[in-house]
């Protein structure tokens, strides 16, 4: 029998396009947590549908890219630059993404945000509308739609609009918060509804999934049940799909030689010296300033260990255009320094900081050198670059300290040290535990850890979701 279709939908394909010339493009695979997620599902066939990152306003363009995407199965939903300015810079990134991880509207532009706010709200609907418009373009009967994250909460009901029939599954990638917190925003109603449209709804942890289910029966007087809400006969199932990752393809890239050289280099580089390692997106979700911060305050308290130990932070940029993540780069940097001025040496500082994203291999031997990771996002929906550090320890054993604040404590919680990231004086003292762990101790939580990680793989995730939609629908029918 042929592979049942899944049309991906999220708001960046995959790839991002550079235009070479009026009718040719180029085309690159780009790095985030959905991407790499998904891209060891292989029991679909999978198709993307989604914006390639880039203006494209005349014919020759648009229709030649889209040429070009279809080799990658990708499908593109072309947003003019006014659209992307309201909807993604602004709903998503400037109201949605702070408001999901607790950080309220940013303070400098408070009211201007409020005051805009309906203009972007209505951008938002707009581009969901867009979206929807390509996916039914391409739909066919017995397809399962799958829609992504908060960019696209409005597509369940435009989906289903267009055809009651279509199975569609929405999954939230980051936190879903407290009713309390989603209360305040202007259109919690609408999002809520049109969310709910879809047959599944799908987040990492029980509690973003009970936040939802909550924020539904507070806000709209919808009834919770244990299979998720229900209004009028009609149920949507709410449910926990904790992510993965390809975790074969970390440890199969460990035995690469490049990789092996890398390896063999970063040791020599580091000889003496343990370990420490940051890897993030430079967002304020991510706790980077209160990371260094609690680095600093163990140094301080350990003069043995200062030309013992180093920190590696990874520190990708991300949004720099908005002024909010350049205040934080130079805020970063001007603590960086601050350290690295006063426990530095002639030959030697503690802290090794680059604002750039590494390559996969790179990244892959970076892991495997690594003695202990730190892991402080003050909010994280999963956090898959503690799955990623797991999956490349499989000799070193290192240890893994990780906020509670990150899904990923809640399936890692066993074999990591939970750390409250705020807690400045605690994540020194769990530093200063982990560089200290007895061998036995540090290969018993990451066994915990590494049997997790390769047992919950991402094609397992996406599996278990596409069966559950499949499933709820036929449930659905049998109602009725
Ligand atoms: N990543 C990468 N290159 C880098 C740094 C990170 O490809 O230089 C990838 C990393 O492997 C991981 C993703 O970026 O898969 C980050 O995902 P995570 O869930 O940790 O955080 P997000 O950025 O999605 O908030």
């Amino acid at each position: 029998p042929s592979k049942q279709r899944l049309l991906v939908v999220a708001n960046r394909l995959p790839v991002s396009a550079v235009r070479r010339s009026v009718d040719s493009w180029q085309l690159e695979i780009s790095v985030g947590g959905l991407v790499s997620a998904l891209l060891g599902v292989k029991e679909f066939d999978a198709r993307w549908i989604g914006w390639a990152g880039v203006n494209v306003s005349d014919d020759i363009g648009q229709r030649t890219l889209t040429k070009s995407l279809a080799e990658k199965r990708c499908i593109p939903v072309f947003l003019d630059e006014e659209i992307v300015q309201q909807y993604y810079n602004g709903y998503c990134n400037n109201i949605l993404w702070p408001l999901f991880h607790y950080l309220g509207l940013p303070q400098e532009d408070r009211l201007a945000t409020t005051r805009s706010f309906q203009s972007q709200f209505d951008a938002y609907k707009k581009a969901n509308q867009l979206f929807a418009d390509v996916v039914n373009n391409i739909y066919q009967e017995g397809d399962v739609v799958w829609c992504h994250d908060y960019h696209l909460m409005f597509l369940p009901q435009c989906l289903k609009r267009y055809n009651s029939n279509m199975k569609v599954g929405w999954f939230l990638h980051t936190p879903f918060p407290s009713s309390e917190i989603h209360r305040t925003l202007p259109s919690r109603s609408e999002l809520l509804r049109s969310v709910l449209a879809a047959d599944l709804v799908g987040f990492h942890t029980y509690d973003y999934a009970r936040h939802f289910v909550s924020a539904c029966t507070r806000i709209l007087g919808f009834e919770g049940t244990p299979e998720g809400v229900e209004n009028q006969g009609k149920l949507t199932r709410v449910a926990a799909f904790p992510i993965g990752i390809d975790s074969e393809r970390f440890i199969r890239a460990l035995e690469l030689p490049q990789v092996q050289d890398h390896i063999k280099e970063l040791k020599e580089r580091f000889a003496g010296r343990k370990v420490m390692l940051g890897v993030d997106r430079l967002d304020m979700i991510k706790g980077i300033p209160q990371k260094i911060l609690a680095f600093e305050k163990f140094l301080e308290e350990n003069p043995n260990w200062r030309d013992k130990v180093v920190l590696l932070q990874i520190a990708v940029p991300t949004r720099t255009d908005v002024s909010e993540y350049q205040k934080l780069t130079s805020q970063v940097h001007e603590i960086v320094g601050r350290i690295n001025g006063r426990f530095g040496t002639l030959t030697a500082v503690p802290i090794h900081h680059l604002d750039r994203s590494l390559d996969f291999h790179a990244l892959c031997a970076l892991y495997a050198v690594t003695d202990v990771a730190l892991v402080t996002s003050l909010r994280d929906g999963m956090n898959l670059v503690s799955y990623e550090f797991v999956a490349c320890q499989a000799s070193k054993k290192g240890v893994l300290i990780l906020s509670e604040f990150a899904g990923a404590a809640q399936s890692l919680g066993a074999g990591a040290i939970l750390v409250n990231p705020w807690n400045i004086t605690e994540v020194a003292a769990s530093i200063g535990y982990a560089l200290n762990m007895p061998a036995d101790e540090r290969e018993k939580r990451h066994q915990l850890n590494f049997m997790h990680v390769t047992s919950h793989t991402s094609q397992e995730w996406a599996a278990t979701f596409v069966s559950e939609l499949n499933d709820t629908i036929v449930e659905a029918q049998l109602r009725t």
